[in-house]
């Protein structure tokens, strides 16, 4: 299919300088920037089987196993192709980008931090934000020269960004292309350069920014504002900016989510009696109705109270933990009160009772070990 023997024209038994002298006279013949692009693919094959042939090892697996012994790449898409060009012709010849580079370059992204209370995260909010960015510079406007004057195009390339240049190698006289040193690939100069932004086309500044932030951002959300980064150098375009949400923590609502949980004392006597408590949400007083014989620690769940879902529609719940609490110290007529009362339901001396596993204290401490 391809051998390499045949490409460089030389012998099986051929010595490592022959190869390396064969070589030698095709790439000078073959070299892009000598016979042009149209000899290129030729070019690639020659430096390939010099790869190949060049090195002892590679050699060995060549002759055992032919060009399939380097898998499937074939002639052209060489590896190390890169390498052995620019050790023969320098790092800027081949890759080298031709035509002027354009001044503006992209900015970087930016991040700033926003600190929002739990009504916020609930319902959504708008913020002023200060953000530190670089900004289009307004005496330039981004072209970097100072008011009333222009760019000139480069004297060393002529404009073209990219400078020729004969070197001489051991293959001989060869032209190299690479970027041009006076104007860094421009094409042009600035001769006098912007004051106020010396010549950066951009400038630091503090600016005030608005920013929507949805129901149902968390801790780490992050919102994403198009083009509000950091603009780049020579005025090109700016980045994006990213706000990173971070919530502080509430004093009586724990979220878990999108729902909310928090815990209300009650008397023994209330949940036994039962009651009507008036809870503060976060949407205003809420009647919570506590049923006769309500259980220590038993749930009520106020549905559509907790945070709204980001970028969907509903809310999440709102969970009161009641948390039923015994009378801990008694005047004469109230333990007398209390002592006719066990009596009146014979429970003067409870009988022991185990209770079934999946209640009581066991699922209470599963539920607090589940993190409820
Ligand atoms: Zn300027
Ligand atoms: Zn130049």
């Amino acid at each position: 299919m391809n051998d390499y023997y045949e490409i460089l024209g030389v012998a099986r038994q051929a010595s490592q300088e022959e190869i390396k002298k064969a070589y030698r006279k095709l790439a000078r013949k073959l070299h892009p920037d000598v016979a042009g692009p149209d000899a290129q693919d030729q070019f690639k094959d020659v430096t390939r089987a010099y790869e190949v042939l060049s090195n002892p090892e590679k050699r060995q697996m060549y002759d055992l196993g032919g060009e399939q012994a380097f898998g499937a790449g074939g002639a052209g898409a060489g590896f190390g192709f890169q390498d052995i060009f620019e050790t023969f012709f320098g790092a800027a010849a081949g890759g080298a980008a031709r035509g002027p580079v354009p001044r503006g370059r992209r900015g970087q992204d930016a991040l700033v931090r926003l600190d929002i209370d739990l009504h916020e995260a609930v319902f959504g909010t708008t913020r002023e934000l200060q953000v530190d960015t670089a900004v289009v510079c307004p005496t330039c406007n981004g072209t970097c020269c100072r008011p009333g004057t222009h760019p000139e195009t480069c004297a060393v390339c002529h404009g073209r960004g990219s400078v020729q240049r004969v070197t001489r190698s051991f293959l001989g006289q060869v032209m190299s292309t690479s970027a041009c040193t006076a104007c860094q690939g421009h094409g042009t100069i600035i001769p006098d350069p912007c004051q106020d932004c010396s010549g950066e086309g951009r400038v630091r500044t503090r600016r005030s920014l608005r920013v929507e932030v949805p129901a149902g951002v968390d801790s780490g959300t992050r919102i994403r504002m198009a083009g509000q980064g950091e603009v780049g150098p020579g005025g090109g375009p700016a980045g994006d900016l990213y706000v990173e949400i971070r919530e502080k923590p509430h004093p009586a609502f724990v979220r878990r989510g999108d729902d909310l949980h928090c815990t209300m004392a009650i008397p023994m006597t209330s949940a036994a009696l039962g009651t009507v408590l008036e809870l503060d949400t976060l949407d205003g007083v809420r009647e919570i109705d506590v049923e006769p014989g309500t259980q220590p620690e038993q749930v009520i769940t106020l549905r559509d109270l907790g945070v709204g879902h980001l970028n969907r529609a509903g809310r999440g719940d709102l969970h009161v933990h009641l948390d039923v609490q015994t009378p801990t110290r008694l005047d004469d007529r109230q333990r007398e009160l209390l002592a006719e009362l066990a009596a009146l339901r014979g429970e003067e001396q409870p009988e022991p009772r185990l209770a079934a596993s999946g209640s009581g204290v066991f699922s209470k401490l599963r539920d607090k070990l589940s993190g409820r």
